[in-house]
């Protein structure tokens, strides 16, 4: 895809977000490789391994050895609501509407009042197996109105949202029991009886606009974190080869805890590390130790017309570069934060801090989860943005150029630490 606009149109879902990226990557030459079956591995190859579809591993094995890891790690999902199983709820009146669950620390006021759809995966039974397939319903297909200010005078005196009320969409009027299943049936190719299981979410329908009077904002969807998996990616893409082995990885469920088999809290990650080290003949703990983790998800940008919510001397800006977090709760430390300071330096990219306002919690994110399994020097970054869990978030249009650029120079890096001592 050729801007991260396109990308995000093409990824209503987090399942369709791997696929593009897969795709990119069979144009690209890479191998795909299956984790239920065993890998050889040749140096100079090109390779990627997907894991339910909603997480994807690249990476490129130099031509003579390599010291450790180089790796991204951003997520493929996004807070939303999710459809239920049984899907279908009948009335008021001849209302028909969709029973779905907050997937997620969403903002719920953002996804009322416009066009959404349906996006995810279902898994159809065919002759021999059950089939894995991605479906999107291309049309304006729900909705979830407003109450009208005459029967609550009082909505924009602060709301608290019911979510098993307030956040239900409306998908039609004296619809057939029956007709939801139908229309996702129809969308994935095969018989409403046939779809044996489903994961299914709501997304919406405006594409992402580039805007601003020197058009120096993007808004989208889900641009946390498809915003810096992109501009990870194409950094991966881009570099040259090092003594390092780049790794491209997106994982899934980051907003609900990480706690799956395709999320940072998984072994997804470190299951990879352990089959290269195996198959490359490379003592493990070794490269691990030579090894560097840059955990890439949005930070906040200072709002315009709420900027005491950010800390007084941390005050990220949109179009300023990418941002190191600092914190608790987050993996950046002073030597992780040098080295990757040093490479934004090699790439003439600004970089900029971030740190909680000291009485508020804020958010986490995958670099300590992910540390759990596979600890390595991390630092946590992202792009600055507003709006952040809304279905409509604002970054800066130029952030996604200088997070590849800085990528770009990570991946080309090779990452050596010894007694405190860091070589890139
Ligand atoms: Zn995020």
């Amino acid at each position: 895809m050729n801007n991260l606009l396109e990308f995000l149109a093409a990824s209503p879902s987090r399942f369709h977000a791997v696929e593009n990226f897969r795709k990119e990557l069979e144009a690209a030459g890479y191998t795909r490789l299956t984790e239920s079956k065993s890998w050889s591995l040749t140096p100079g190859g090109k390779y990627y391994v997907t894991r339910n579809g909603s997480a994807l591993l690249a990476f490129r094995v130099p031509k003579a050895g390599f010291a450790g890891f180089m790796i991204s790690a951003s997520h493929s999902d996004a807070p939303c609501l999710r459809v239920k199983e049984n899907a279908e709820l009948a009335g008021p009146e001849t209302y028909v509407r969709l029973n779905v669950e907050k997937y997620g620390g969403m903002l719920c006021a953002p996804w009322m009042d416009r066009p959404l759809t349906v996006a995810g995966r279902v898994l159809v039974q065919t002759e021999n197996a059950i089939e894995t397939r991605l479906v999107y319903v291309d049309k304006d297909l729900l909705m979830i109105p407003n109450v009208a200010i005459h029967m609550n005078r009082a909505a924009n005196d602060g709301y608290k949202y019911d979510l098993k009320c307030d956040m239900v969409p409306l998908l039609g009027l004296g619809l057939e029991k029956g007709s939801f299943r139908s229309i996702i049936a129809r969308t994935a190719g095969c018989a409403p009886e046939d779809i044996l299981g489903t994961d299914l979410f709501l997304c919406p329908r405006q594409r992402g606009v580039q805007w601003g009077a020197a058009d120096e904002f993007v808004s989208a969807p889900a641009l946390d974190d498809l915003q810096c998996a992109y501009g990870c990616f194409h950094g991966f893409l881009a570099a040259s080869e090092s003594e390092s082995l780049p790794v491209f990885a997106l994982l899934d469920n980051e907003e609900v805890g990480s706690l799956t088999k395709q999320g940072a809290d998984g072994t997804f990650l470190a299951d990879l590390v352990s089959r290269v080290c195996a198959a490359m003949g490379r003592d493990r703990a070794e490269a691990v130790a030579n090894s560097f983790l840059v955990s890439a998800d949005n930070a906040h940008a200072v709002h315009p017309n709420h900027p005491e919510y950010h800390d007084a001397t941390h005050r990220p800006v949109m179009n300023g570069g990418p941002v190191i977090k600092h914190g608790v709760r987050y993996a950046t430390d002073g030597a992780a934060q040098a080295v990757f300071t040093a490479l934004c330096k090699r790439a003439g990219v600004p970089v900029q801090h971030f740190s909680n306002r000291s009485d508020l919690a804020g958010g986490s994110t995958l670099g300590n989860i992910s540390n759990s399994h596979l600890s390595m020097n991390t630092v946590d970054i992202g792009l600055a943005q507003l709006a952040m869990h809304s279905c409509f978030e604002t970054a800066g249009a130029r952030d996604t150029d200088y997070l590849i650029q800085a990528m770009t120079a990570f991946y080309s890096a090779s990452f050596r630490e010894e007694n405190g001592m860091f070589t890139l």
